[in-house]
């Protein structure tokens, strides 16, 4: 058999594994012990699997591939955050950001090699699409962050967002498979409300999540509450629109009773008005949000620039001054270019 034709072990089920092992004459309990080499151990090879014997060991490897994220490049900021490129079995590279702050340490994770959406001031959009990642992918780079953050800030790995490179619910199984394993007893065992899935809002997919009853964390990266500018600078909202979006949040809401988050980036002159402010409360009045404001970061090759602090905040006041949750997300790794939309898989020298 080609390698290139052998399944990943990681994208088997138990039961796939237990009947491998009937097949192969192998004592069931043995397929309990690999899976749990494989998720709550977190192994990254066959070779580690050292209750294993060694003949079970080479026909694991005669009959599977074990694909795996490996860190590739670390760089830490001045600011403590990490960016770490992950390079995949086919050459590819995506990106990871550590991000420590007071009360918790939240891994920045992405979904897919690229991204096909195209926002305009998104240095990942730029690289076009070349991949979904697979489950073993995304959960590699949560493994690596976990041991990362023991590491470098002596504390645990505390929040998950899918906010890294790619359009998560565009590669919906394997991310729900990835949170599946995270939170799992047989995993990693984490509770899914410290995990985050950030969408550019996909009407079909949000309603999606809602009838599979999913117990994580939604966020809108909205950026524009104005329908034609989103069309604009976003292209996937012209067939996408905020009214289809609205519409797919209230069915979410209505389903889960959690509470939306909203993510605007502020871009000078482009989204950063009162009456862009007002238009962000009108849309956030049709369910309950908090609103996290994101200071922007240059990205090469766009004409997107940060809004001045005066104008931030006369924006955060006026939400505020609607009663509404805001919180202003400070830009962190700036220097590594590890920021929101800056991540592009670059070479990280
Ligand atoms: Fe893709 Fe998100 Fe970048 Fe838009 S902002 S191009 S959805 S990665």
């Amino acid at each position: 058999m080609l390698t290139a034709e052998k399944p990943d072990i990681r994208n088997l089920s138990l039961d796939e594994i237990q009947i491998f092992f009937t097949q192969n004459n192998e004592k069931p309990f043995r397929a309990r012990q690999l899976y749990e080499w494989l998720w709550k151990k977190a192994a990254g090879s066959f070779d580690q699997m050292t209750n294993l014997s060694k003949p079970i060991r080479e026909k694991l490897i005669e009959n599977f591939t074990f694909h795996t994220a490996k860190p590739d490049k670390i760089v830490k900021s001045s600011d403590g955050t990490i960016k770490i490129l992950f390079r995949l079995f086919d050459d590819n590279q995506v990106e990871g950001v550590l991000i420590p702050s007071k009360n918790r340490v939240t891994a920045c994770i992405s979904s897919q090699v690229g991204c096909a959406l195209g926002c305009k001031f998104c240095a990942t959009g730029q690289l076009g699409f070349t991949r979904n990642l697979h489950l073993g992918e995304i959960f590699d780079q949560v493994t690596t962050m976990a041991r990362l953050a023991v590491e470098n800030y002596q504390t645990s790995l505390s929040h998950i967002v899918y906010m890294g490179m790619g359009e998560p619910l565009l590669n919906y199984t394997n991310v729900l498979k990835s949170i599946e394993m995270i939170t799992s007893a047989n995993g990693l065992g984490m509770s899914p409300q410290r995990i985050t899935v950030s969408t550019v809002g996909l009407p079909k997919m949000i309603k999606q999540l809602a009838d599979d009853g999913v117990k994580f964390n939604l966020a809108l990266s909205l950026h524009f509450a104005d329908n034609m500018k989103r069309s604009a600078f976003m292209p996937i909202n012209i067939q996408n629109t905020i009214p289809q979006i609205t519409e797919a949040l209230k069915y979410y809401h209505s389903k889960t009773g959690d509470r939306l988050s909203i993510e605007y980036i502020l871009f000078n002159n482009r989204n950063d008005s009162l009456s862009d402010a007002r238009l962000l409360a009108e849309f956030c009045r049709n369910f309950p949000v908090k609103v996290n404001i994101i200071e922007y970061n240059m990205v090469k090759n766009t004409d997107f620039q940060k809004t001045d602090e005066a104008k931030q905040t006369a924006f955060i006041e006026f939400l505020e001054n609607k009663n509404m949750v805001v919180n202003l997300r400070r830009s962190r790794g700036k220097d590594i270019a590890a920021a929101c939309g800056q991540l592009a898989g670059e070479s990280v020298e």
